[in-house]
């Protein structure tokens, strides 16, 4: 990637970084600087934040939400961690992401919320999963979206930031423009408004920037990232969008940015916010049916679970 004698873009140290979509080398405190303008500029550009403003990260343990966490402290901003913990399958993947979060939280000296799926849900994402028959990564992504909107209502946050990149949003923009979901085209947009009671204000501060991009600064600053990837990671047709982008990147430097900012650029500017007049009859949330999918996802796997009890007790 990088050849001897490149020098940085900025300030003609010595490079140790080549990034073609910007036709940019950087040193390492260039490439630190060119991170944290990055984010800056997604900031004003889609009014994330306003200056010192009280936000709650997102964090899993990888790269991409312990460098949001760090960039948004160094910015100034007032940024505690808040994660989940999934516990899945034989628990390694979930100890190291949960290590990796607290790790992170001791260097940058920052609150940590850590919750159990289990102490929240009553049940593993599994059980909930199989009662409903849907695939286990759509019910995970489901009920982290569902408890961390909560979790910063709870916690007095207005604001949720979350790791999601250009390679991210780029990938779920090529998908839904190929399967033509509108209503999913026009609420994609970095920075989500809040309504008061209902939902936090979702801003994803690492828009503007690549996953190859955020992972040299996280090297450089040896970030405490955890290894590993989710054992249950199946299924989803996310990562195929994302390659095929990936290729044409590769081929064509920029053609990310091009397709992702150049899209956000041609729309209006935020979607409106949602109207949702009715709240969900168990838990309040707001919602457009009698019951959330959140709260009807784990009425059905308590059921199921409660008879399953109930048979094996019937047999016993
Ligand atoms: P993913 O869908 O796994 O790529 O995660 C996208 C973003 O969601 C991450 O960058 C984090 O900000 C957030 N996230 C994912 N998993 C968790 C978790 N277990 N706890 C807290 N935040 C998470
Ligand atoms: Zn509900």
């Amino acid at each position: 990637m990088t050849d001897p004698g490149m020098k940085c873009s900025r300030c003609q140290a010595p490079a140790r970084h080549r990034f073609p979509a910007h036709n940019a080398r950087f040193c390492d405190p260039c490439l630190e600087r060119f991170i944290e303008r990055q984010v800056e500029r997604a900031i004003k550009q889609f009014a994330m934040l306003e200056p010192g403003q009280k936000v709650l990260v997102a964090v899993s343990g990888g790269k991409d939400s312990l460098t949001a966490w760090q960039v948004l402290r160094r910015l100034g901003y007032a940024a505690e961690g808040v994660h989940v913990s999934l516990e899945l399958g034989a628990g390694e993947f979930s100890a190291a992401s949960l290590a990796a979060c607290a790790e992170m939280a001791g260097r940058l000296q920052a609150p940590l919320h850590v919750f159990r799926m289990a102490d929240l849900t009553g049940l593993t994402v599994e059980e909930v999963a199989r009662a409903n028959r849907r695939s286990f990564c759509s019910v995970c992504g489901t009920l982290k979206r569902y408890y961390l909107n909560k979790l910063a209502l709870d916690l007095g946050f207005p604001v949720l930031a979350t790791g999601h990149h250009l390679d991210d949003e780029a990938g779920r923009l090529l998908g839904n423009l190929i399967h033509r979901h509108h209503e999913f085209l026009e609420n994609q947009w970095p920075a989500l408004e809040g309504a008061p009671g209902g939902f936090a204000k979702k801003i994803k501060p690492l828009c503007r920037l690549a996953g190859r991009e955020i992972k040299a600064y996280a090297k450089v600053h040896g970030l405490p990232v955890a290894s590993g990837h989710c054992p249950r990671a199946k299924g989803a047709t996310l990562p195929y969008y994302q390659e095929a982008m990936q290729l044409l990147e590769d081929r064509m430097p920029g053609t990310t940015r091009i397709l992702y900012l150049g899209f956000l650029e041609e729309k209006d500017g935020p979607p409106p916010l949602p109207d949702v007049q009715a709240v969900c009859s168990v838990c309040g949330a707001p919602t457009w049916a009698e019951v959330c999918t959140t709260c009807r996802f784990l009425q059905r796997a308590r059921e199921q679970k409660q008879a399953r009890a109930n048979e094996a007790s019937a047999a016993g």
